[in-house]
């Protein structure tokens, strides 16, 4: 067996990435039908003998490169899909290189600094205080539930309660209180807490989904009450300082889902749709969203450290031991074993800094209004309020509008998904590529105009 390093390969890869990134505005969004069905070639039993490594990296990019949907260029707006900047795309190379295991200071030096580091400057950016405790997890979904069980630990100790240790056989009930717009993550998180999905009390929402301050329920020091930063059809904001207010009156912990919202923060000129999310006792965010690095990675941030502590810690004895104040990283997450994914977040912060970041934000955002415009000036109607990144379109009745985002899709220029917006059916884009380009907007704009005439056309013979 050769164990030395194959420069060879890891070039030809290099070159082949390279190659991709550089052709991806050339190339239709979703792959083409044939790129799809060439992936049966990949479905064989299971090879007696291996096959070598260049050839390997050849197939895959040239059976999975074609397969690939363009997500990673600057026109596609589905769901809230970031892009990944070139120094994170690196730094996520060289770190896979190192091949470290971020659970521990011990496995991992160079990671728990850069998570150290990174958490640093994140709780700074949100204005949250210095000694925010934090883990780096794979997405806003286990964030999620890595806040809601420090949330879950936070309450039930202050009851007398070891739910780690008994869990919630014969425990003291939570109150659990979400919007109308809560997030289907939250649920999922709630669930799997065993905290229930349908046990919650659900609070109203106005016209934007945002929760309606004036309808909240009673709250005590047994409820968790869940606030969105970001919502994902209008990118409104609830009130948060009117609603930590009375929370924390109540004793009550507040939880932000903030997924992609809590970056309004990093931008002067939209902070102010977030302000008193800051208030609140634990929050949820992705990296792979709106900081623009590559998946999976997502920001657990809890105001008081001891209870994510409490609610994640587990120690072996052939496990590191705290023996130091430093932060020891599977003290705070659900996982044990982890990939170092500070590092791409701590790069995507350097290289952008302050100015890039409230740039990054700032730009996307004028991207939306670009596309709200064009749109209502063609005579569409824009169905939200358009604040932050996220743009809902009506090109007219349900089936039109159905038929347009049908279309969109098949053309290729740019992607966006459907949704129902308060029992309207509507397209959404979302604008959260750092790639995004005022040319692709209008390419994408010129796109949708085109096959919403098409579309309008076919189903209204003669206008
Ligand atoms: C995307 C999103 C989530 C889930 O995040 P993942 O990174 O997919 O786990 C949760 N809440 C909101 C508001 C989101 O936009």
């Amino acid at each position: 067996m050769d164990t030395k390093p194959d420069d060879q390969l890891l070039q030809d890869a290099a070159t082949r990435a390279a190659d991709y990134l550089r052709n991806i505005r050339d190339r239709r969004i979703a792959p083409t039908a044939e790129a799809v069905l060439r992936l049966g070639d990949l479905n064989h039993p299971f090879p007696q003998r291996g096959l070598d490594a260049t050839a390997i990296i050849g197939l895959l990019d040239d059976i999975g490169s074609p397969a690939t949907v363009a997500t990673a260029g600057g026109r596609y707006f589905g769901l809230v899909i970031g892009g990944a900047l070139p120094v994170t795309v690196a730094a996520n190379w060289l770190a896979t290189a190192w091949d470290q295991n971020a659970c521990f200071r011990a496995t991992s030096p160079i990671a728990a600094t850069l998570e150290d580091v990174a958490l640093g400057w994140l709780t700074g950016l949100f204005g949250l205080p210095q000694d925010t405790g934090g883990a780096f997890v794979t997405g806003a979904s286990m964030a999620n539930v890595a806040a809601l069980a420090a949330a879950r630990h936070a309450i039930l100790s202050r009851h007398g309660w070891d739910v780690e240790a008994q869990g919630l056989y014969g425990a003291p009930e939570l109150r659990i209180v979400v919007s109308d717009e809560v997030h289907v993550t939250v649920l999922k998180a709630l669930s799997l807490l065993g905290l229930g999905r349908d046990r919650v009390i659900r609070v109203p929402t106005d016209a934007q989904g945002r929760m309606r301050a004036d309808s909240l329920p009673y709250l005590d020091d047994r409820t968790i009450l869940c606030l969105q930063a970001g919502n994902v059809n209008t990118g409104a904001f609830d009130p948060a300082a009117e609603i930590c207010a009375v929370a924390r009156k109540a004793g009550a912990w507040v939880h932000v889902d903030g997924a992609f919202g809590l970056w309004a923060l990093a931008s002067p000129a939209h902070a102010g749709l977030a302000a008193g999310f800051a208030d609140a006792d634990s929050w949820a965010t992705d990296g792979h969203k709106w900081l623009n690095v590559p998946y999976d990675s997502g920001i657990v941030l809890v105001r008081k450290a001891g209870h994510l502590r409490a609610a994640m810690a587990a120690t072996a004895v052939y496990h590191a031991q705290d023996t130091t104040d430093a932060r020891e990283p599977a003290h705070y997450t659900p996982e044990s074993s982890r990939r170092a994914r500070g590092v791409e977040i701590w790069a995507a912060l350097l290289n952008l800094g302050r100015d890039g970041l409230a740039e990054l934000i700032g730009r996307t955002c004028r991207h939306a209004q670009r596309f709200a415009q064009g749109l209502r000036e063609a005579g569409y109607e824009i169905l939200n309020d358009v604040a932050l990144n996220q743009v809902l379109v009506s090109f007219g009745t349900p089936e039109e509008t159905r038929a347009v985002i049908g279309q969109i899709q098949a053309d290729g220029v740019c992607w966006c998904g459907g949704t129902v917006w308060q029992g309207r059916t509507a397209m959404r884009i979302s604008v959260s590529n750092w790639s995004t380009t005022d040319a692709d907007v209008q390419l994408s704009i010129a796109a949708m105009l085109r096959a919403a005439d098409q579309v309008v056309r076919t189903s209204r013979p003669g206008t």
